[in-house]
């Protein structure tokens, strides 16, 4: 399960001023060193640790909580609080155009699990907000992408528009969008080249689908297993393609979660989605306070 060393540290942590009916300025230091130490470990970004850690030690050592009459209480739910705003504060939901259809990139290095999560966001589309997208295959490098995306497209009963592997993506994003307008689709999911490591040529040819396809929403999929290393491409993708969103992989993984905690504050850009098993139907919304408590218990 992902954050499981990092929650059961930061519990053991808290639970230590919980129940304090008086908390000194010492007890919040010895507290944030251990804090500090958690998050190093779960593999979360040092400067994000390092901001993370100031404001919390300024608002925790405030009035406000010093004074109150459950000053350890007090302190967790700052800690509560600002671990919820490192995480992107409220929920950040999927681009609804207001001209539809609705134009969804989805763009990530390969093995990311880039062609699963456009099926599995084509399935939450229609099960949750009763859409009617249109998946796109244009990730025309990894061989069996396309027949991969297909076959998804079967087992949902939803339609897959492809022109086989000779074709750009951006002839391919191009024929889709207008099929999609005459078809009457209200979103268009388009599955884009990923290769094994960012390159010129990737972002160029992403840039040009995006200049074309004019998209609503470009969300890049990165795989949580990666740590730091997803935090890393994340920042990448952003300064070539100005990314709206992120969808995290494999958090039913054994992620020790840094890049969860992470990515939001490194690159501005909100996770929106979290990928939790290989299945179709196992894509959650991303919640920033529910994380935040699923990590502090
Ligand atoms: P792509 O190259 O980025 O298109 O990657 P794929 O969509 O083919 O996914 C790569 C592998 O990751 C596949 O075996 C997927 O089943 C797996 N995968 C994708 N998302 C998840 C996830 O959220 N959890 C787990 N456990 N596996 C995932």
């Amino acid at each position: 399960m992902a954050f499981e060393g990092l929650a059961e540290r930061l519990q053991d942590t808290l639970t230590k001023i919980r129940g304090k009916g008086k908390v000194s300025e010492q007890d919040i230091k010895d507290m944030m060193r251990e804090v500090r130490l958690a998050l190093l470990e779960a593999d979360v970004n040092f400067k994000v640790v390092k901001q993370f850690i100031a404001s919390v030690k300024e608002k925790a050592l405030g009035q406000e909580v010093m004074k109150s009459l459950t000053p350890g209480q007090q302190v967790i739910k700052v800690v509560n609080e600002e671990l919820t705003a490192l995480m992107g504060g409220e929920q950040s939901k999927i681009a609804v155009a207001q001209k539809s259809p609705t134009v969804v990139m989805m763009v990530g290095l390969q093995g990311a699990g880039k062609t699963t999560t456009t099926a599995k966001l084509a399935n939450h589309l229609r099960k949750k907000h009763n859409r009617n997208p249109l998946l796109v295959a244009a990730d025309i490098y990894r061989p069996a992408a396309i027949k991969q995306l297909e076959t998804l497209g079967k087992q949902l009963n939803m339609p897959v528009f492809s022109l086989g592997d000779q074709v750009s993506p951006v002839e391919i994003a191009k024929q889709a969008i207008s099929k999609a307008k005459e078809e009457h689709h209200d979103y268009v999911l388009i599955d884009t080249a990923g290769r094994l490591h960012i390159d010129e040529t990737l972002m160029d040819e992403l840039k040009q689908v995006k200049e074309l396809a004019k998209p609503d929403e470009i969300l890049l999929v990165v795989d949580a297993m990666t740590g730091q290393d997803a935090v890393n491409v994340a920042e990448s993708f952003n300064e070539q393609l100005d990314v709206t969103g992120v969808v995290l992989t494999k958090l039913d993984g054994d992620t020790r979660g840094g890049a969860a905690i992470s990515v939001k504050a490194v690159t501005n850009t909100p996770i929106k989605f979290v990928g939790m098993g290989e299945k179709i139907d196992q894509l959650e919304p991303f919640h920033p306070e529910r994380m935040a408590s699923r990590i502090l218990g």
